[in-house]
């Protein structure tokens, strides 16, 4: 915990504030709130009679020291913190804000003053460019109505436009943050899914990696098994993995190269021993006859969390490539809704003659995973489930 970050971006009136504030108590770690920086050098700029649009408005800091204090900044070692709020503040921070000499001070001085300890920070530009090599990315929004009514009716569209069309650091979502919609959930609520992600993303599951480490060796000496196209595999973040699927052996030929979660066919969880063990390594149970509702939400919420799924977009088992189910496009479709989640194709060679449909022993044939490059999100918006599905097995095939 000491060094996690968590970053919390959004617009004026998302709820960030509060969020931050449960989630540091609770990690016990330190809050921030980068907009009290600019709202500072706002202040001091209309304190000295400073036009806020001046590019060279940063000058007059150059002697002054400006420090945090959860909640609080000192500047020199005067108290700003009750002015960061007063109405001419709010009207020009935007603009002091576009300034790109005054965001690198900013970053200079969030990044300084963390120190490589743990913290919560919330902002703007946290999980894009003052920390984004963190995990920890949450977007909170909400509609402008209910945003604009938690700020007092303050009239925010003007630093929302500000805030997200200026040149450097704009507000955006990044593409790995998750977008969290505070319109109809209470702080706590808020709180608790950030929660979900840390801690989904803490939790290691030992005995996965144990038998990764097993199955990746004997599946080496048994099958010859070798991978092409490694380098096109992300440790980081979520993904879905979709492969054609010949055989019983294709989750564990993939899943040994990275931890992956995987849907199984109900029935073989009550399977004595085989249903206790896939259960262990992180199997989740589809009913027979398709996608159930539950399988599905199940499988976006690994994704959300920074997850990775493994599809076979087929469905169930069978010889040569074949047409997709849609399955797939609805899940990638769903998941980018909230977090953008690449689906990376891959093809294994050589498992359906290892063990074959209603075959039973594994024979030692040799074995091959090749895997493709990440089809990116922006490819599949737009596309019905269907067409997605059919443009992730093109892609099989071209393997
Ligand atoms: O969060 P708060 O509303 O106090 O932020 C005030 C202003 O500071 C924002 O409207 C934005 O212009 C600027 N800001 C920013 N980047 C951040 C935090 C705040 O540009 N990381």
């Amino acid at each position: 915990m000491k060094d996690l970050v968590v970053a919390i971006d959004g617009p004026a009136g998302a709820g960030k504030t509060t969020v931050a504030q449960i989630v540091a108590k609770r990690l016990c770690v330190p809050y921030c709130d980068s907009g009290s920086c600019y709202r500072a050098i706002c202040y001091l700029a209309l304190e000295c009679g400073i036009d806020p649009k001046d590019p060279k408005l940063l000058s007059f800091l150059k002697e002054k020291k400006i420090t945090l204090d959860p909640g609080k900044v000192f500047v020199d070692s005067q108290d700003l913190t009750s002015h960061l709020r007063e109405p001419a503040v709010s009207a020009n921070v935007s603009t002091v804000a576009a300034n790109p000499e005054v965001r690198e001070y900013v970053t200079n001085l969030l990044v300084s003053q963390s120190r490589g300890r743990g913290l919560v920070i919330e902002g703007r530009d946290i999980g894009s460019v003052v920390f984004p090599e963190t995990p920890f990315k949450f977007y909170l929004d909400a509609s402008l109505d209910i945003r604009r009514e938690r700020r007092g009716g303050e009239a925010i569209e003007g630093r929302d436009k500000i805030d997200s069309r200026r040149k450097t650091a704009p507000l955006t979502k990044p593409s790995d943050s998750l977008l969290i919609d505070t319109g109809r959930l209470s702080s706590d609520e808020v709180a608790s899914r950030i929660f979900e992600k840390i801690e989904f993303l803490l939790t290691k599951n030992r005995f996965y990696s144990v038998a990764q480490k097993i199955l990746f060796s004997l599946f080496k000496i048994y099958f010859r098994y070798s991978v092409r196209g490694l380098e096109n595999l992300h440790r980081q973040g979520s993904l879905i993995v979709a492969s054609n699927h010949t055989s019983f052996l294709d989750p564990p030929l993939i899943g040994v190269m990275i931890p992956l979660y995987y849907f199984a066919k109900e029935e073989l969880f009550s399977v004595p021993i085989f249903g206790w063990l896939i259960k262990k390594l992180n199997a989740f149970p589809v009913q027979r006859d398709g996608f159930c509702r539950k399988a599905i939400q199940r499988g976006i919420r690994v994704l959300e969390n920074g997850g990775k799924i493994l599809l076979f977009p087929e469905g169930t088992r069978g010889d040569a490539l074949r047409q997709p189910k849609k399955g797939i496009g609805l899940i990638a479709r769903l998941a980018n809704e909230k977090i953008q989640v690449p689906i990376l194709p891959v093809k294994i060679l050589g498992s359906e003659k290892a063990l074959p449909r209603g075959g039973w022993f594994i024979k030692p044939h040799k074995i091959q995973v090749i895997i493709g490059k990440e089809i990116s999100p922006e490819r599949f918006s737009g596309k019905d489930d269907l067409a997605i599905a059919k443009m992730v097995m093109e892609e099989i095939g071209k393997l």
